[in-house]
Order: structure tokens, then C-alpha cells, then sequence
């Protein structure tokens, strides 16, 4: 279970690693996640993995089921459909750097303007010179010169800044829809830019929107864990007993899975 950078809330005192959580728009509750791994044809369940209530732990756990299940069973997904949530740059990064599993998952994207000036989008990407093009023309980097300075590279967090020059900008006609507040334009280019931009190439196309529908299907299964299943509260405590319930819970939905799978026989068949 992910541990959390912060300092919650609430604690249960009956069991302090259940999460607090206000998700689903209810009432607050300590709670703990399951997360699955299906296979979207046959809507079997791969893998199953407890979590706190956390969206960063949810994100890990896709990870985790991911190396398990090509560990245990030699299975690996060509393509993986999952929601915003797994989106970010790093997961991105390492699904199609490190996995080479096609991500139809939308990408975490907070460089789009929505008052009418210039997104990053509207910059074209020189990878051979480590350079955006700006819609003049111009180009925008993150050195001019050689500089001894860290604090010009890349953030903490991986993220480049590439700045236009003053006086080009100055000068610009595009500037007030561009940059009116600055002397100049910059853009900053998150890691795993590459992946990203993969990820926003796969969601154009139809393949994408078959996933979508497919990826339904996980949905029907959590639901179908509550209202069939009337899994709506843990009887056991702690993290072993929420990953202990969840597995079993998954095993059933499984094995409820399997006897409709089973082959038809051949009278059936005939019938058919
Ligand atoms: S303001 Fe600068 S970055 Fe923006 S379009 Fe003009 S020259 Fe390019």
C-alpha cells in the first residue's frame, strides 16, 4: 500500500491505513481501493491489487499488476485503456519507454490556454535542435549560451523551459496574443514529452475509441461487485484483510466469468 507525502485528515483508530475519502461525491468514509486488470474481451479478471483510497497508490497498482501478470502467467498487454488518472508523464513514460505498451489513456495536459492566447500546441517541436518553432517563426530554447548556472535546466521535476528572445518578442505582431503580459514567450516541455505526444497520436484514432467502450467493461464489474456482490463494507481490518477480501471477491467474479465461457456443446452449437 502506497504511503502518502502528506499528513491525512482523519485517522481510524480501529485502522489507522484505511484512507479517508470523500470520492464517489458521498459523504466521507475510511476506505480502501481495489483495482483490476482485465483482460476487455473476455472481461476475465488478471490481476487484483488493494490499495489505499489514493489516486497515486491506483496508478502504482496498475504498475504492479502489470509486472506480476506477465511474471506469474508470461502475459503482457500490446495496448492498456485506463482513465485520466493514469495519464500523467511518468506513467506515460514508463508504459511506452519501458513496457512498449500502446497507451490509450488520456493524456494530464495543463499547457492549453482557453483565453485566446497561444498553447503550447501552437508550437512546433525541433527535435533535432532541442527547439520549439513559435507561429512566427521563431525559435524558442532553453540555452543561448553555454551557462555554468543549474537553475537554467531542467526543474525538479524534469521540466524544461524554452524562452523566445526579448527582442523578438518585443517587436512581434502576434505579441498580445501570444504573451501580452511578458517581455517574452516561453514554453516548458514535461519528461516523457515523447510518450505523451505518442499518447495524443493513439487517442485520434479508432482503435482508441473501441478501447473506450472495452474499457467499460471494468466499470461493470465494480459495479457488479456492490450490487451483487453487496461488497459495499469490509469485514476484515487492515490492509491484509481489504487484500484478502478483494481477491476473493475477484476470484468470484472469475469463476462466475469462467461457467459462461465455457465451451458450447454440440447440440448448442447446432442450435445456434
Ligand atoms: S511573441 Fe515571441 S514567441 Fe510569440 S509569436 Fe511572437 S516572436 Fe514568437
Amino acid at each position: 500500500m502506497a504511503a502518502l507525502p502528506v499528513q491525512p485528515k482523519f485517522v481510524a483508530t480501529s485502522d489507522p491505513a484505511a484512507q479517508w475519502t470523500s470520492a464517489e461525491e458521498r459523504r466521507p468514509y475510511f476506505a480502501y481501493a481495489t483495482n483490476y486488470l482485465i483482460d476487455t474481451k473476455s472481461s476475465v479478471i488478471m490481476d487484483v491489487e488493494a490499495t489505499r483510497s489514493i489516486l497515486q497508490a491506483e496508478v502504482g497498482a496498475a504498475r504492479t499488476m502489470l509486472d506480476r501478470t506477465e511474471k506469474r502467467f508470461g502475459i503482457k498487454p500490446d495496448w492498456l485503456a485506463a482513465d485520466t488518472v493514469y495519464g500523467n508523464a511518468e506513467n506515460l513514460g514508463w508504459l511506452v519507454e519501458k513496457r512498449g505498451i500502446i497507451p490509450f489513456i488520456p493524456v494530464i495536459d495543463e499547457s492549453e490556454r482557453t483565453d485566446g492566447t497561444f498553447s503550447r500546441s501552437d508550437f512546433e517541436w525541433d527535435e533535432k535542435n532541442d527547439q520549439y518553432i513559435c507561429p512566427e517563426g521563431h525559435a524558442l530554447k532553453q540555452f543561448r549560451r553555454n551557462y555554468s548556472d543549474p537553475a537554467r535546466g531542467p526543474d525538479n521535476c524534469g521540466r524544461k523551459k524554452y524562452r523566445g528572445l526579448k527582442a523578438t518578442c518585443l517587436a512581434c505582431p502576434s505579441k498580445e496574443i501570444c504573451c501580452p503580459k511578458a517581455d517574452a514567450r516561453y514554453v516548458t516541455r514535461e519528461p516523457h514529452e515523447e510518450a505523451r505526444e505518442f499518447a495524443r497520436e493513439c487517442r485520434k484514432t479508432k482503435a482508441y475509441k473501441v478501447s473506450r467502450d472495452k474499457r467499460k467493461k471494468v466499470e461493470m464489474l465494480f459495479a457488479h461487485l456492490k450490487r451483487i456482490f453487496g461488497l459495499t463494507r469490509l469485514r476484515l481490518r487492515g490492509p491484509n484483510g481489504a487484500k484478502d477480501e478483494f481477491l476473493l471477491a475477484a476470484i468470484a467474479q472469475n469463476v462466475r466469468k469462467f461457467a459462461k465461457l465455457r465451451p458450447r456443446s454440440i447440440k448448442q452449437e447446432a442450435a445456434a
